[in-house]
């Protein structure tokens, strides 16, 4: 079973109320079985919310707020997700901090990228969840 990113889908659950729509997602799983998540609103929250970003082995929204305990909790939530319903390999949202598999933004909010994981990419991958983001998979 894989799980994707909600937002990867078209579910309206990114920061700014939209979402990252994206076709060659779609394609890959044609034919395939997959389960739909979303790390962030599962912490409770909103949609839309302030962007987020990873400084340390903290969160902060842009306003400064610490949305530590959400993100951990979203993270939580999809491990336990992925438990349910036999998870081997998940697709997730390229750079973001709870979905990002190879690099997030730097905590700035200036649009700096540096290598890490999203707060659930990271408690995934720990749980021997093979990972991919968007742009691994062929256009
Ligand atoms: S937490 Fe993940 S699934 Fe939810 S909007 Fe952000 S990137 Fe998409």
């Amino acid at each position: 079973m894989i799980l994707v990113s909600g937002c990867l889908l078209g579910l309206n659950c990114k920061y700014n109320g939209g979402n990252n729509d994206n076709a060659a997602v779609h394609k890959y799983l044609e034919g395939k079985e997959y389960v739909v998540f979303c790390p962030e609103r599962a912490g409770g929250l909103p949609a839309p919310r302030l962007p987020s970003e990873i400084r340390g082995d903290k969160v902060f929204s842009k306003a400064g707020e610490d949305v530590t305990a959400e993100f951990r909790g979203g993270a939580e939530k999809a491990l336990a997700f992925c438990k349910t319903h036999g998870v081997t390999r998940a697709i997730l949202k390229a750079r973001s901090p709870s979905c990002g598999v190879h690099a997030v933004y730097d905590g700035s909010f200036s649009g700096k990228v540096v290598p890490g994981m999203g707060v659930t990419a990271k408690l995934l991958s720990e749980n021997g969840i093979e990972l991919m983001d968007e742009e691994d998979l062929p256009a």
